[in-house]
Protein backbone atom coordinates (compact mmCIF):
# COMPACT_ATOMS: atom_id res chain seq x y z
CA UNK A 1 0.00 0.00 0.00
CA UNK A 2 1.55 2.84 -1.07
CA UNK A 3 1.60 6.05 1.90
CA UNK A 4 0.01 9.66 1.20
CA UNK A 5 2.04 11.86 3.56
CA UNK A 6 -1.37 14.26 3.38
CA UNK A 7 -4.00 12.24 4.70
CA UNK A 8 -4.02 10.54 8.08
CA UNK A 9 -2.02 7.60 8.58
CA UNK A 10 -4.22 4.29 8.73
CA UNK A 11 -4.80 1.62 11.27
CA UNK A 12 -2.22 -0.53 8.78
CA UNK A 13 0.55 1.36 8.64
CA UNK A 14 3.48 -0.41 8.69
CA UNK A 15 5.54 1.86 10.62
CA UNK A 16 5.17 0.99 14.28
CA UNK A 17 5.97 4.54 15.64
CA UNK A 18 8.17 4.50 18.96
CA UNK A 19 7.25 6.08 22.41
CA UNK A 20 3.81 6.60 20.64
CA UNK A 21 0.36 6.07 21.52
CA UNK A 22 -0.14 4.66 18.19
CA UNK A 23 -3.82 4.72 17.84
CA UNK A 24 -4.41 8.06 19.07
CA UNK A 25 -1.80 9.51 16.41
CA UNK A 26 -3.33 7.79 13.56
CA UNK A 27 -6.39 9.95 14.69
CA UNK A 28 -4.46 13.25 14.81
CA UNK A 29 -1.04 13.02 12.68
CA UNK A 30 1.36 15.36 12.87
CA UNK A 31 3.85 15.61 9.96
CA UNK A 32 6.79 17.30 9.67
CA UNK A 33 8.29 17.59 6.14
CA UNK A 34 10.89 20.36 5.87
CA UNK A 35 13.33 22.54 8.79
CA UNK A 36 15.18 24.96 8.86
CA UNK A 37 17.09 27.04 12.24
CA UNK A 38 14.39 27.67 14.72
CA UNK A 39 11.25 26.31 12.55
CA UNK A 40 9.56 23.26 11.22
CA UNK A 41 7.10 22.98 8.02
CA UNK A 42 4.38 20.49 8.58
CA UNK A 43 3.55 18.20 5.51
CA UNK A 44 0.55 21.18 5.36
CA UNK A 45 2.67 23.75 4.71
CA UNK A 46 2.33 25.73 8.44
CA UNK A 47 5.65 27.19 9.62
CA UNK A 48 6.15 25.86 13.06
CA UNK A 49 8.82 27.09 15.80
CA UNK A 50 10.35 24.66 17.51
CA UNK A 51 10.68 25.16 21.20
CA UNK A 52 11.76 21.37 22.10
CA UNK A 53 14.80 21.40 19.35
CA UNK A 54 13.72 18.50 17.80
CA UNK A 55 14.42 15.76 20.45
CA UNK A 56 16.50 18.19 22.62
CA UNK A 57 19.05 17.57 19.69
CA UNK A 58 19.07 20.02 17.27
CA UNK A 59 21.27 22.73 19.34
CA UNK A 60 22.55 24.77 16.57
CA UNK A 61 18.82 24.70 14.98
CA UNK A 62 18.00 22.94 12.04
CA UNK A 63 19.72 22.37 8.05
CA UNK A 64 22.56 24.72 9.13
CA UNK A 65 24.96 24.18 5.99
CA UNK A 66 28.13 23.70 7.28
CA UNK A 67 26.63 20.47 8.95
CA UNK A 68 25.02 19.45 5.36
CA UNK A 69 27.87 20.27 3.85
CA UNK A 70 29.93 18.64 5.70
CA UNK A 71 27.90 15.06 5.81
CA UNK A 72 27.24 15.71 1.80
CA UNK A 73 31.01 16.09 1.08
CA UNK A 74 31.83 12.83 3.73
CA UNK A 75 28.97 10.32 2.08
CA UNK A 76 30.77 10.81 -1.51
CA UNK A 77 34.51 10.03 -0.05
CA UNK A 78 34.13 7.59 2.33
CA UNK A 79 30.71 6.70 3.24
CA UNK A 80 31.78 4.03 5.65
CA UNK A 81 34.69 2.33 7.39
CA UNK A 82 35.43 -0.21 10.11
CA UNK A 83 36.70 0.86 12.98
CA UNK A 84 37.56 -2.41 14.41
CA UNK A 85 41.56 -2.98 14.53
CA UNK A 86 41.85 -0.32 11.50
CA UNK A 87 40.15 3.11 11.10
CA UNK A 88 39.97 6.60 9.52
CA UNK A 89 41.15 9.70 10.69
CA UNK A 90 37.58 11.43 11.85
CA UNK A 91 37.00 9.88 14.62
CA UNK A 92 40.56 10.33 16.00
CA UNK A 93 40.45 13.98 15.51
CA UNK A 94 36.79 14.41 16.60
CA UNK A 95 37.94 12.77 20.35
CA UNK A 96 40.65 15.18 20.20
CA UNK A 97 38.02 18.18 19.91
CA UNK A 98 35.62 16.07 22.64
CA UNK A 99 38.97 15.54 25.43
CA UNK A 100 39.48 19.50 24.82
CA UNK A 101 36.33 20.70 25.80
CA UNK A 102 35.34 18.03 28.49
CA UNK A 103 36.84 18.54 31.71
CA UNK A 104 40.74 17.63 32.34
CA UNK A 105 41.02 13.90 33.20
CA UNK A 106 38.46 13.21 30.85
CA UNK A 107 40.41 11.86 28.02
CA UNK A 108 39.48 9.33 25.80
CA UNK A 109 36.44 8.89 23.80
CA UNK A 110 34.27 5.48 23.00
CA UNK A 111 31.90 6.39 20.14
CA UNK A 112 28.30 4.86 19.99
CA UNK A 113 25.43 5.45 18.12
CA UNK A 114 22.93 6.66 20.36
CA UNK A 115 22.52 7.75 24.16
CA UNK A 116 20.81 4.56 25.20
CA UNK A 117 24.13 2.64 23.36
CA UNK A 118 26.69 5.54 25.30
CA UNK A 119 24.23 4.22 28.85
CA UNK A 120 24.92 0.52 28.24
CA UNK A 121 28.68 1.01 27.21
CA UNK A 122 29.56 3.50 30.62
CA UNK A 123 28.04 0.68 32.50
CA UNK A 124 29.97 -2.10 30.75
CA UNK A 125 33.11 0.20 31.04
CA UNK A 126 32.63 0.48 34.77
CA UNK A 127 32.11 -3.29 35.40
CA UNK A 128 34.99 -4.32 33.00
CA UNK A 129 37.22 -1.14 35.02
CA UNK A 130 36.92 -2.73 38.48
CA UNK A 131 37.57 -5.87 37.11
CA UNK A 132 41.03 -5.08 34.90
CA UNK A 133 42.47 -4.12 38.54
CA UNK A 134 40.84 -7.18 40.23
CA UNK A 135 38.10 -5.62 41.76
CA UNK A 136 35.70 -8.09 39.87
CA UNK A 137 33.41 -8.13 42.88
CA UNK A 138 32.00 -4.69 42.39
CA UNK A 139 29.00 -5.50 40.32
CA UNK A 140 26.17 -3.85 41.48
CA UNK A 141 25.48 -0.68 39.86
CA UNK A 142 23.03 2.11 41.01
CA UNK A 143 20.76 4.50 39.23
CA UNK A 144 17.85 7.29 40.56
CA UNK A 145 14.17 6.84 40.73
CA UNK A 146 12.67 9.12 37.69
CA UNK A 147 16.34 9.04 35.93
CA UNK A 148 16.02 8.38 32.04
CA UNK A 149 19.01 6.19 30.55
CA UNK A 150 18.03 5.36 27.30
CA UNK A 151 16.13 1.73 26.72
CA UNK A 152 18.81 -0.91 26.58
CA UNK A 153 18.52 -3.16 29.43
CA UNK A 154 21.17 -1.55 31.46
CA UNK A 155 19.66 1.99 30.77
CA UNK A 156 16.24 0.65 31.63
CA UNK A 157 17.60 -1.28 34.93
CA UNK A 158 19.43 2.20 36.41
CA UNK A 159 16.52 4.25 34.83
CA UNK A 160 13.94 5.02 37.04
CA UNK A 161 10.74 5.88 35.22
CA UNK A 162 8.09 2.99 35.85
CA UNK A 163 6.52 2.41 32.68
CA UNK A 164 9.99 1.94 30.62
CA UNK A 165 10.53 -1.13 33.40
CA UNK A 166 7.43 -2.95 33.97
CA UNK A 167 7.26 -4.51 30.82
CA UNK A 168 10.12 -5.78 30.30
CA UNK A 169 10.78 -8.22 33.08
CA UNK A 170 13.40 -8.81 36.00
CA UNK A 171 16.14 -5.83 34.45
CA UNK A 172 19.62 -6.59 35.57
CA UNK A 173 20.65 -8.10 39.15
CA UNK A 174 22.01 -5.76 41.52
CA UNK A 175 20.50 -2.31 40.80
CA UNK A 176 19.59 0.26 43.30
CA UNK A 177 18.24 3.65 43.22
CA UNK A 178 18.91 6.62 45.05
CA UNK A 179 16.00 8.72 45.74
CA UNK A 180 14.76 11.32 43.17
CA UNK A 181 15.37 14.53 43.87
CA UNK A 182 12.26 16.57 42.73
CA UNK A 183 9.95 18.16 45.67
CA UNK A 184 7.63 20.48 45.35
CA UNK A 185 6.80 20.87 49.12
CA UNK A 186 10.19 22.66 49.22
CA UNK A 187 11.70 23.82 46.19
CA UNK A 188 8.11 24.75 43.57
CA UNK A 189 9.24 28.33 41.66
CA UNK A 190 12.52 27.81 42.53
CA UNK A 191 14.58 29.95 39.58
CA UNK A 192 17.45 27.92 38.61
CA UNK A 193 18.74 25.17 41.23
CA UNK A 194 16.75 24.54 44.16
CA UNK A 195 18.00 24.92 47.91
CA UNK A 196 16.39 22.42 49.26
CA UNK A 197 17.51 18.52 49.04
CA UNK A 198 21.47 18.34 48.65
CA UNK A 199 20.87 15.62 51.67
CA UNK A 200 19.66 13.32 49.28
CA UNK A 201 22.73 12.53 47.57
CA UNK A 202 23.25 10.48 51.30
CA UNK A 203 20.98 8.16 50.27
CA UNK A 204 24.37 6.91 48.25
CA UNK A 205 26.06 6.44 51.92
CA UNK A 206 23.34 4.40 53.00
CA UNK A 207 23.49 2.04 50.22
CA UNK A 208 27.47 1.69 50.97
CA UNK A 209 26.30 0.86 54.47
CA UNK A 210 24.05 -1.92 53.29
CA UNK A 211 25.59 -3.28 50.24
CA UNK A 212 29.31 -2.64 51.23
CA UNK A 213 31.46 -0.66 49.09
CA UNK A 214 33.24 -3.22 47.91
CA UNK A 215 30.49 -4.80 45.87
CA UNK A 216 29.65 -1.70 44.11
CA UNK A 217 30.90 -0.72 40.81
CA UNK A 218 28.83 3.04 39.59
CA UNK A 219 26.50 5.83 40.30
CA UNK A 220 25.23 6.91 37.20
CA UNK A 221 22.82 10.44 37.22
CA UNK A 222 21.65 12.74 34.57
CA UNK A 223 23.01 16.23 36.00
CA UNK A 224 19.61 17.54 35.16
CA UNK A 225 17.31 14.81 33.80
CA UNK A 226 14.86 16.38 30.77
CA UNK A 227 13.02 12.75 30.23
CA UNK A 228 11.25 12.39 33.84
CA UNK A 229 10.60 16.08 33.59
CA UNK A 230 12.82 18.38 33.95
CA UNK A 231 14.61 17.23 37.66
CA UNK A 232 17.46 19.70 38.74
CA UNK A 233 19.65 19.02 41.34
CA UNK A 234 19.65 20.29 44.66
CA UNK A 235 22.63 22.69 45.73
CA UNK A 236 25.09 20.76 46.44
CA UNK A 237 23.92 17.28 45.83
CA UNK A 238 26.13 16.80 42.94
CA UNK A 239 29.49 17.19 45.06
CA UNK A 240 27.99 15.24 47.70
CA UNK A 241 27.57 12.40 45.26
CA UNK A 242 31.25 12.88 44.19
CA UNK A 243 32.48 12.89 47.19
CA UNK A 244 30.84 9.65 48.65
CA UNK A 245 32.14 8.61 45.78
CA UNK A 246 35.61 9.22 46.41
CA UNK A 247 35.42 7.84 49.50
CA UNK A 248 34.70 4.25 48.66
CA UNK A 249 36.00 3.81 45.40
CA UNK A 250 32.78 3.97 43.43
CA UNK A 251 33.09 5.75 39.23
CA UNK A 252 30.48 8.58 39.09
CA UNK A 253 28.69 8.36 35.51
CA UNK A 254 26.87 11.51 34.63
CA UNK A 255 24.89 10.70 31.67
CA UNK A 256 24.80 14.42 29.56
CA UNK A 257 22.64 13.46 26.45
CA UNK A 258 20.65 16.59 27.29
CA UNK A 259 22.84 18.87 29.59
CA UNK A 260 25.61 18.44 26.58
CA UNK A 261 26.80 20.82 24.69
CA UNK A 262 25.53 23.93 25.68
CA UNK A 263 22.27 23.20 26.80
CA UNK A 264 22.85 24.76 30.14
CA UNK A 265 25.59 27.01 28.87
CA UNK A 266 28.85 25.42 28.82
CA UNK A 267 30.11 22.35 26.81
CA UNK A 268 29.02 19.80 29.51
CA UNK A 269 27.25 19.75 32.97
CA UNK A 270 30.31 18.80 34.74
CA UNK A 271 31.73 22.09 34.08
CA UNK A 272 28.66 24.40 34.94
CA UNK A 273 28.57 22.20 37.97
CA UNK A 274 31.85 22.12 38.72
CA UNK A 275 31.68 18.25 39.55
CA UNK A 276 33.93 15.93 37.45
CA UNK A 277 32.67 12.65 37.03
CA UNK A 278 34.58 9.49 35.99
CA UNK A 279 32.62 8.65 32.78
CA UNK A 280 30.55 11.21 31.00
CA UNK A 281 27.92 9.51 28.18
CA UNK A 282 26.35 12.26 25.43
CA UNK A 283 24.82 12.02 22.38
CA UNK A 284 21.96 14.20 20.44
CA UNK A 285 23.81 17.84 20.44
CA UNK A 286 26.82 15.83 19.61
CA UNK A 287 26.09 15.84 15.89
CA UNK A 288 23.46 18.49 16.55
CA UNK A 289 20.77 15.56 15.56
CA UNK A 290 21.58 14.91 11.91
CA UNK A 291 23.21 11.94 11.96
CA UNK A 292 23.26 9.78 14.96
CA UNK A 293 25.55 9.15 16.99
CA UNK A 294 26.55 9.35 20.90
CA UNK A 295 30.11 9.27 22.96
CA UNK A 296 31.30 7.77 26.24
CA UNK A 297 34.05 10.37 27.66
CA UNK A 298 36.66 8.17 29.91
CA UNK A 299 39.11 9.37 32.64
CA UNK A 300 42.53 8.76 32.24
CA UNK A 301 42.32 6.72 35.11
CA UNK A 302 39.41 4.65 33.90
CA UNK A 303 41.33 4.61 30.35
CA UNK A 304 44.50 3.76 31.43
CA UNK A 305 43.33 0.53 33.71
CA UNK A 306 42.18 -1.09 30.34
CA UNK A 307 46.41 -0.51 29.05
CA UNK A 308 48.03 -2.33 31.48
CA UNK A 309 47.01 -6.12 30.11
CA UNK A 310 48.67 -8.16 27.93
CA UNK A 311 49.91 -6.47 24.73
CA UNK A 312 47.95 -6.99 21.89
CA UNK A 313 44.99 -8.65 23.70
CA UNK A 314 41.50 -6.66 23.10
CA UNK A 315 41.33 -4.56 26.11
CA UNK A 316 37.85 -3.59 26.00
CA UNK A 317 35.46 -6.32 24.34
CA UNK A 318 33.00 -4.24 23.09
CA UNK A 319 31.97 -1.81 20.27
CA UNK A 320 29.37 -0.84 17.08
CA UNK A 321 29.49 -1.45 13.67
CA UNK A 322 28.95 2.31 13.36
CA UNK A 323 31.61 3.31 16.28
CA UNK A 324 33.04 6.54 14.94
CA UNK A 325 30.80 6.42 11.53
CA UNK A 326 32.60 8.59 8.87
CA UNK A 327 29.33 10.95 8.14
CA UNK A 328 28.40 11.20 11.94
CA UNK A 329 31.99 12.04 12.82
CA UNK A 330 31.67 14.40 10.07
CA UNK A 331 28.35 15.99 11.26
CA UNK A 332 29.53 16.31 14.67
CA UNK A 333 32.69 18.15 13.55
CA UNK A 334 30.69 20.41 11.30
CA UNK A 335 28.80 20.58 14.38
CA UNK A 336 31.35 21.85 16.88
CA UNK A 337 32.61 24.38 14.58
CA UNK A 338 29.24 25.84 14.79
CA UNK A 339 28.89 25.85 18.03
CA UNK A 340 32.20 27.63 18.49
CA UNK A 341 31.75 29.70 15.48
CA UNK A 342 28.88 31.02 16.92
CA UNK A 343 29.80 31.23 20.31
CA UNK A 344 26.50 29.01 21.09
CA UNK A 345 27.18 27.65 24.53
CA UNK A 346 27.72 30.99 25.86
CA UNK A 347 24.98 31.99 24.13
CA UNK A 348 22.77 30.04 26.18
CA UNK A 349 24.02 31.07 28.94
CA UNK A 350 23.29 34.60 28.18
CA UNK A 351 19.85 34.17 27.55
CA UNK A 352 19.15 32.09 30.39
CA UNK A 353 18.31 35.08 32.38
CA UNK A 354 15.76 36.25 30.07
CA UNK A 355 14.16 32.42 29.42
CA UNK A 356 14.03 32.49 33.39
CA UNK A 357 12.30 35.56 33.45
CA UNK A 358 10.29 34.63 31.01
CA UNK A 359 9.14 31.23 32.66
CA UNK A 360 8.56 32.01 35.59
CA UNK A 361 5.99 34.92 34.32
CA UNK A 362 3.67 32.29 33.99
CA UNK A 363 3.16 31.86 37.62
CA UNK A 364 -0.16 32.21 38.99
CA UNK A 365 -2.15 30.87 35.48
CA UNK A 366 -4.74 28.08 36.12
CA UNK A 367 -3.50 24.74 37.04
CA UNK A 368 0.45 25.71 37.14
CA UNK A 369 1.58 24.18 40.33
CA UNK A 370 5.75 24.41 39.46
CA UNK A 371 8.57 26.06 37.25
CA UNK A 372 11.92 25.14 36.97
CA UNK A 373 14.84 26.28 34.69
CA UNK A 374 17.81 26.17 33.81
CA UNK A 375 20.23 27.58 31.10
CA UNK A 376 17.68 27.10 28.23
CA UNK A 377 15.84 24.10 29.84
CA UNK A 378 12.20 24.79 31.18
CA UNK A 379 9.30 22.47 33.05
CA UNK A 380 5.87 23.69 33.46
CA UNK A 381 4.15 21.08 35.87
CA UNK A 382 0.26 21.59 35.63
CA UNK A 383 -1.91 19.86 38.85
CA UNK A 384 -3.06 16.24 37.05
CA UNK A 385 -6.57 16.36 36.61
CA UNK A 386 -8.35 13.60 38.59
CA UNK A 387 -8.52 10.15 36.95
CA UNK A 388 -6.40 11.30 33.92
CA UNK A 389 -2.88 12.31 34.48
CA UNK A 390 -1.00 14.34 31.69
CA UNK A 391 -4.47 15.16 30.06
CA UNK A 392 -3.90 18.67 30.73
CA UNK A 393 -0.26 18.81 29.53
CA UNK A 394 -1.17 16.96 26.60
CA UNK A 395 -4.36 18.95 26.07
CA UNK A 396 -2.12 22.30 26.07
CA UNK A 397 0.53 20.66 23.55
CA UNK A 398 -2.24 19.28 21.06
CA UNK A 399 -3.40 22.83 20.87
CA UNK A 400 -0.14 24.30 20.57
CA UNK A 401 1.10 22.43 17.95
CA UNK A 402 -2.19 22.19 15.83
CA UNK A 403 -3.26 25.99 16.24
CA UNK A 404 -0.48 27.97 17.08
CA UNK A 405 1.86 26.52 15.48
CA UNK A 406 4.28 25.93 18.15
CA UNK A 407 6.50 22.39 18.97
CA UNK A 408 6.30 21.62 22.56
CA UNK A 409 6.83 18.14 24.50
CA UNK A 410 5.03 16.95 27.60
CA UNK A 411 5.78 14.08 29.85
CA UNK A 412 2.96 13.60 32.25
CA UNK A 413 2.36 16.15 33.97
CA UNK A 414 5.08 18.41 32.46
CA UNK A 415 5.80 20.58 29.37
CA UNK A 416 9.25 20.86 28.79
CA UNK A 417 10.78 23.24 26.85
CA UNK A 418 14.72 22.82 25.06
CA UNK A 419 14.89 25.41 22.06
CA UNK A 420 17.67 25.65 19.65
CA UNK A 421 20.24 27.56 21.36
CA UNK A 422 20.08 30.21 17.74
CA UNK A 423 17.04 31.26 20.05
CA UNK A 424 16.39 34.76 19.23
CA UNK A 425 14.75 37.12 22.25
CA UNK A 426 11.20 37.73 20.26
CA UNK A 427 11.04 33.82 20.05
CA UNK A 428 11.30 33.17 23.69
CA UNK A 429 8.65 35.83 24.12
CA UNK A 430 6.45 33.93 21.87
CA UNK A 431 7.02 31.05 22.96
CA UNK A 432 5.89 31.80 26.83
CA UNK A 433 2.90 33.99 25.88
CA UNK A 434 1.64 30.97 23.24
CA UNK A 435 1.44 29.14 26.25
CA UNK A 436 0.54 31.45 28.47
CA UNK A 437 -2.69 31.47 26.55
CA UNK A 438 -2.69 28.54 26.01
CA UNK A 439 -2.60 27.14 29.46
CA UNK A 440 -5.57 29.39 30.30
CA UNK A 441 -7.53 28.28 27.19
CA UNK A 442 -7.31 24.74 28.40
CA UNK A 443 -7.98 24.86 31.54
N1 LIG B 1 20.07 9.44 28.45
C1 LIG B 1 19.38 10.59 28.59
C2 LIG B 1 19.67 11.46 29.75
C3 LIG B 1 18.43 10.96 27.64
O1 LIG B 1 17.74 12.10 27.80
C4 LIG B 1 18.22 10.11 26.53
C5 LIG B 1 17.23 10.47 25.44
N2 LIG B 1 16.24 11.34 25.76
C6 LIG B 1 18.96 8.93 26.43
C7 LIG B 1 19.87 8.63 27.40
C8 LIG B 1 18.75 7.98 25.30
O2 LIG B 1 19.22 8.48 24.12
P1 LIG B 1 18.77 7.79 22.72
O3 LIG B 1 17.31 8.04 22.58
O4 LIG B 1 19.65 8.48 21.72
O5 LIG B 1 19.09 6.35 22.83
Amino acid sequence: MRFDPTAAPSETSAFWMPFTANRQFKAEPRLLASAEGMYYRSVDGRQILDATAGLWCCNAGHARPKIVEAVSRQIATLDYAPTFQMGHPLPFVLAERLADLAPDPLRHVFFTCSGSEAVDTALKIALAYHRVRGEGQRTRLIGREKGYHGVGFGGISVGGMVNNRKFFGAMLPGVDHLRHTLDLSRNAFSRGLPEHGAELADDLERLVQLHDASTIAAVIVEPISGSAGVVLPPRGYLERLRAICDRHGILLIFDEVITGFGRIGGAFGAERFGVTPDLITCAKGLSNGAVPMGAVLASRQVHDAFMHGPENAIELFHGYTYSGHPVAAAAALATLDTYEEEGLFNRAFELGQAWEDAAHALRGLPNVIDIRNHGLIAAIELAPREGSPGARAYEVFRRCFHERDLLIRVTGDVIALSPPLIIEPAQIERIFSTLADTIRAAA
